[in-house]
């Protein structure tokens, strides 16, 4: 079964989990999200479900240490977000504005439920697209891990968060929205959000979301803010799809602070990765990026904006 090891030289959380070996891949004839199937059945518009080949689980054995590795038990629980009951569409951006919402509205819930997990310390929710990416399912779904650690990126942005708060008295965060909207890296502005292509992309088309209003978890948005996050997703998820002519693999990230503690110097985000260079080749994350933690980047920020905003002119607008 799973554990969790920590690596002694970085800090990094690694989830060993070797029954995931045994997901189906790729399936043809066959699909577990679609209605009918012998864990969904009829009747619903926005499903989640239990991740049948899960990285964490509450039955989870103590971890096996030796006193000097650091190991934690693999608790929490690991969950697939059926964003539609419909198969063949491509996109999370081809739902219709309310049924995004109606997803966000789903992980928000769900998201409350852990909080009241005291083993659970961390809810990650992101999502995959694209085969050329390794997505095992096509349907469209999120996933959401609820991790007993937090993870060393959003660790890192925490303490950068908490040493300028501690210094300036001010969100780093809410700095870096001021700046980026007034930047021509600004892609949309609504009432409650913005998004923008930060002025330290890492990726070729990388989007960054941000409620306006300082907040740290995804269970203090209300609903208003939560029907535009829907709105400008849609938009920024299209603009990424026409962006250079064929549909684009991205991973997008929810950013925010821990289940427990206070960390009210931190300011949850969206992170979206569109992974195709201008050229519409796919951008790889190799030895200098994965291995050493400096990423290149075959374009600028500020042309990925241009074309995003391009992009943007022919899709839905976001917010009224
Ligand atoms: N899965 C599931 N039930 C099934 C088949 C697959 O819960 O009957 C899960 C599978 O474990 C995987 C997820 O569905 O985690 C599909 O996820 P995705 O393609 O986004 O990426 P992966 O997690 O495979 O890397
Ligand atoms: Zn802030
Ligand atoms: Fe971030």
């Amino acid at each position: 079964m799973s554990e969790v090891r920590r690596d002694p030289t970085t800090g990094d959380w690694i989830v060993v989990a070797p029954r995931r070996l045994e997901r189906p891949w790729q399936p043809e004839s066959f699909c577990p999200f679609d209605p009918g199937a012998p864990e969904t059945g009829y009747g619903w518009d926005v499903l989640i479900l239990p991740n049948r080949y899960p990285v964490v689980s509450p039955e989870a054995p103590a971890p096996q240490t030796d006193g000097f590795y650091e190991a934690v038990r693999a608790y929490g629980r690991a969950l697939v977000v059926v964003e539609t009951p419909e198969h063949n569409l491509d996109d999370l951006s081809d739902l219709p504005r309310e049924q995004i919402e109606r997803v966000l509205r789903m992980v928000r819930d769900e998201m409350a439920r852990a909080a009241s997990d005291p083993g659970v310390l961390y809810f990650l929710y992101f999502r995959n697209k694209g085969r050329e990416i390794g997505v095992s399912l096509t349907h469209p779904h999120g996933q959401i891990y609820e991790l007993p650690v937090v993870p060393e990126r959003v660790a890192r942005e925490l303490e950068r968060a908490e040493e300028y708060w501690r210094g300036r008295g001010r969100c780093l965060h809410c700095d870096v929205v001021a700046r980026e909207s007034a930047s021509g890296r600004a892609l949309l502005r609504g009432a409650y959000w913005a998004a923008f292509v930060p002025y330290y992309a890492r990726w070729p088309h990388e989007v960054h979301v941000y409620p306006l209003r300082h907040v740290q978890l995804l269970t203090q948005l209300g609903d208003g803010e939560l029907a535009e996050l829907a709105g400008v997703l849609k938009a920024v998820l299209c603009a990424l799809k026409n962006a250079v002519g064929k549909p684009m693999p991205y991973m997008m990230v929810l950013h925010q602070a821990p289940l427990r503690g206070d960390h009210r110097y931190y300011h949850l985000h969206f992170e979206i990765y569109g992974m195709y260079r201008p050229d519409g080749r796919l951008k790889y994350a190799a030895s200098a990026e994965t291995g050493a933690g400096i990423y290149t980047l075959d374009t600028t920020p500020e042309d990925a904006a241009e074309r995003l905003k391009k992009a943007l002119a022919s899709c839905p607008r976001g917010i009224s």
